[in-house]
């Protein structure tokens, strides 16, 4: 083994400094890495993300074959929704998927979600891969900026997962490297925490050693805060194993990346765009209603519901948590006159802690009331 070999590639996955758990698999085994960032929870998440691994594992190809990588990531689709519906991990569950399959210089990657696939040269960095998110859709459409989507409230939204259409397709691409360029496949919580030019600025002050590289992105991340799993690959592409000992090195800097297809089923593939941009947005939104939560009073009492107060096209996404013993005549009256209005929160847990707070408040403002109006009537 050279030092060369031993270091050509390295992955790392760690929980972050905010999560319980790691949700997120990385699979470093040349010819084939992968990045897989589980969604859905505890005992969830993480049964999502391992499957698909492991699944793409067993039937990816063995060349850069953008089609049939694909097909490995429509296997792995499969076995996800199998699970679920058998009751391994959980009903809902899904993860996102950034596989390559490297030989010399060539790279084929297939996508789904918002994990990433960067291409590194000489200090400077590009995306290979196009998010699968609310936020990447609107910055697509110019609504908000790129820097903006760093802070938006839903930018974890995702509109393409594994497990939840069997028919869902992946984005495949075929890239053209150069000896020397680092391929980086990393999950949002490197990517949301650290921005494109300070990741390149890392990767080229650690690339001696690419385990220090991926140790050093990992840090930075938590050093942001460390918000979510952080996991990270990195593949040094050398040009010569395989087949692939190429002396036409792109000379198009500008399109190493390019999105591969036919246009000979481009009719078919239109009608799927439309009925997955039609199932993405409905996903989206009950993933992201499925995140929310609200506060109404109901028969005299504030219940916490799941979900979001007003019907989206004409469906409810609304499901009722707990009914409190918080009787809202006793609350102060702008309390009152909020909770009558529907307070609306981000999390189950922030709906719960505003109601301990209410709680509170009828014990320290008014505190005879909580002994309840006492009616001698019969
Ligand atoms: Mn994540």
């Amino acid at each position: 083994m050279t030092a060369r070999g031993t270091d050509s590639y390295a992955a790392h996955s760690e929980i972050g400094r905010v999560r319980d758990h790691n949700e997120d698999a990385v699979l470093a085994e040349p010819p084939l890495f992968v990045v897989a960032d589980g969604l859905g929870g505890h005992e969830a998440g993480e049964v999502a993300s391992a499957l698909a691994v492991e699944t793409l594992r067993d039937h990816a190809p063995r060349r850069p074959d953008p089609k049939a990588l694909a097909r490995a990531v429509r296997a792995a689709n499969r076995e996800v929704i199998r699970a679920a519906r058998e009751g391994i991990g959980k009903q809902g569950m899904g993860t996102t998927l950034t596989a390559a399959i490297v030989e010399g210089t060539r790279i084929a990657i297939a996508h789904v979600g918002d994990s990433r696939a960067y291409l590194l040269r000489d200090g400077t960095i590009r995306q290979l891969t196009e998010d699968h998110s609310m936020v990447a859709d609107m910055v697509r459409r110019g609504t908000i900026t790129e820097e903006e989507s760093r802070y938006h409230p839903n930018r974890s939204v995702i509109t393409r997962a594994l497990g939840t259409d069997p028919n869902m397709v992946a984005d495949t691409y075929e890239v053209e490297a150069e000896p020397g360029d680092i391929l980086l496949l990393a999950s949002d919580g490197l990517t949301g925490m650290v921005e494109d030019p300070d990741i390149a600025a890392i990767v080229a002050r650690t690339e001696d050693d690419l385990t220090q590289a991926a140790r050093s992105l990992a840090d930075a991340a938590n050093a942001a805060g460390g918000h979510d799993n952080i996991s990270a690959v990195l593949v040094r592409i050398s040009g010569e194993n395989g087949s692939g000992r190429r002396s036409t090195a792109s000379t198009r800097a500008g399109s190493i990346a390019r999105p591969s297809g036919r246009s000979v089923l481009a009719v078919v593939a239109w009608i799927l765009a439309f009925v997955l941009i039609v199932g993405g947005i409905g996903y989206a939104t009950y993933r992201y209603a499925e995140s929310q939560a609200f506060l109404v009073a109901e028969n005299g009492v504030i219940v916490v519901y799941r979900g979001v107060p007003d019907a989206f096209a004409g469906i409810e996404l609304a499901w009722p948590a707990q009914t409190t013993d918080v009787v809202v005549a006793d609350l102060p009256p702008a309390t009152q006159a909020k909770i009558n209005e529907t307070v609306r929160t981000s999390s189950l847990q922030e709906a719960y802690d505003l109601v301990d707070q209410y709680r509170s408040e009828l014990a320290t403002t008014t505190p005879g009331s909580l002994s309840a109006p006492v009616t001698p009537t019969p």
